[in-house]
């Protein structure tokens, strides 16, 4: 048994006892070991000793991304580098990269966070489990690698790419269960069906993503496609990569929080304050337990919601929904709000099309353009001009109807746009910033 029925099954009451301890012991930690932090929490009027009760979360001093970037690479290190059994990185999407340093118990939880969401996917000792996350600095292969050894199943570390090989050894070995991004599991997909090995003839019954957006449509795609059952997984390099929440295999709607390694609260990302069960706002994040660089209220600009019920599989974790958006990838057009996950669950109504799209923004005059390049099905592209201007003319009424923007699509020929190994990039936004 690799799930800890103790603390995924824990009482509200007992958990937010062991919550506040553990928060407290970090916050004199903090206070001891991290000059910025120190700052932070003497202006905040914090004292060494911590906080009362749950309640005055809201009074401790947030921490942002800059704050990471400012100090990299070890300046929010509050352990000596001997101490440090383990550096991983994530490049972001933007600029310098957050250092995510590990002490070897830092490391022993993580396993252990892990090994919950393996387990909770429903992945046991019989099962050969095909890690085609990226291993290497990125979290998600050694952190998914840790977790599946533990749970004592055969993994079959393949990193990502070279999609064929992949699809080779799912084949040979037999692999049940999968682990990978969600784009590079359509990716994985679509080069089976080509090669006439469809994975859903294969023996894989269980799919482990996570580590970018994916609507429900793309999910529904994936299970289709895949003959499998599919769960999401969520975590950041800044609270230690995945393993911060995943789903139970029995409910798949919303992850559960390790809530006894993080608490977790959803603040309004313009007054900051916080928000009750069931709204949407920024996910915050504190690491309680993490020693070489345990982070207080972290800003993930993650936008989701949490939930607080009854779970089929048992668990009393706290669940957070899928992903919405990020606060910094909301692209405003022309004073709309507008999140490519939305364009995205928008094609999945379109049958003519595939879910591979790419979305390009630019500035035309004073105005914004929102161009839609997306990939047509074969059949479709080869009936011709007429028939690819009318389904290009249908998705934008569509999108338009449904959202209020016009957008100018392009309708590209199959196989044509890039395939993702990794974290896929749908936006390019040219506009001048
Ligand atoms: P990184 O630290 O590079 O692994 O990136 C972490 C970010 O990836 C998170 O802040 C999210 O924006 C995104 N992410 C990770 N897991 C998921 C998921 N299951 N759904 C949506 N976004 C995710
Ligand atoms: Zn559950």
């Amino acid at each position: 048994m690799a799930w800890n029925k103790e603390f995924e099954c824990m009482s509200l009451d007992d958990l937010q006892r062991f919550q506040l301890k553990k928060l407290n012991e970090t916050i004199s930690w903090l206070y001891e070991k991290v000059p910025p932090y120190r700052k932070k929490l003497d202006d905040a009027g914090i004292k060494p000793e911590g906080i009362k009760s749950l309640e005055k979360m809201q009074e401790l001093p947030f921490t942002v991304k800059a704050d990471l970037t400012g100090n990299y690479p070890f300046g929010l290190c509050a352990v000596p580098l001997k101490e440090v059994v383990r550096l991983h990185a994530s490049s972001g999407t933007t600029g310098k990269p957050v250092t995510g340093p590990y002490t070897a118990d830092d490391l022993e939880q993580w396993t252990e966070c892990m090994a919950r969401l393996v387990w909770a996917a429903g992945v046991r000792e019989e099962d050969i489990f095909q890690n085609a996350f990226g291993h290497g600095l990125f979290t998600g292969g050694m952190g998914h690698h840790q977790g599946a050894t533990r749970i004592g199943c055969t993994v079959v570390p393949t990193s990502s790419g070279m999609t064929e090989r992949q699809i080779l050894l799912m084949k040979d070995f037999g692999t049940t269960a999968i682990g990978c991004t969600p784009s590079y599991a359509l990716t994985i997909a679509e080069r089976a069906e080509e090669i006439g090995m469809p994975v859903k003839d294969l023996r894989v019954r269980v799919g482990l993503f996570g580590a970018e957006p994916w609507t429900l449509a793309m999910r529904s795609e994936i299970e289709e496609r895949m003959g499998i059952k599919a769960t999401n997984n969520y975590g950041l390099t800044e609270l230690g990569g995945p393993g911060v929440a995943f789903e139970c295999v029995e409910a798949r709607d919303g992850m559960h929080i390790n809530e006894d390694h993080f608490i977790a609260e959803i603040i309004d990302p313009i007054t900051l304050q916080p928000l009750p069960l069931g709204e949407k706002g920024e996910l915050v994040l504190t690491a309680v337990q993490r020693r070489a660089m345990p982070l207080l209220r972290f800003r993930t600009k993650d936008i989701t919601s949490l939930t607080r019920e009854k779970c089929p599989c048992g668990r009393t974790l706290v669940k957070m929904g899928r992903i919405v958006g990020r606060t910094d990838d909301m692209l405003i057009i022309n004073g709309v709000n507008v999140f490519p996950s939305q364009i995205e669950s928008l094609l999945k109504d379109i049958p003519e099309v595939e879910i591979q799209y790419l979305i390009v923004v630019r500035k035309k005059k004073h105005l914004d353009e929102l161009n839609l390049k997306v990939e047509a099905r074969r059949e479709v592209y080869e009936a011709g001009p007429e028939k690819i201007a009318e389904i290009a003319k249908k998705i934008d009424d569509y999108i338009k109807g449904i959202m209020g923007i016009r957008v100018l699509v392009e309708l590209a020929a199959p196989k044509t746009l890039k395939r993702s190994e990794g974290k896929a990039v749908r936006v390019i936004d040219e506009r001048p910033k």
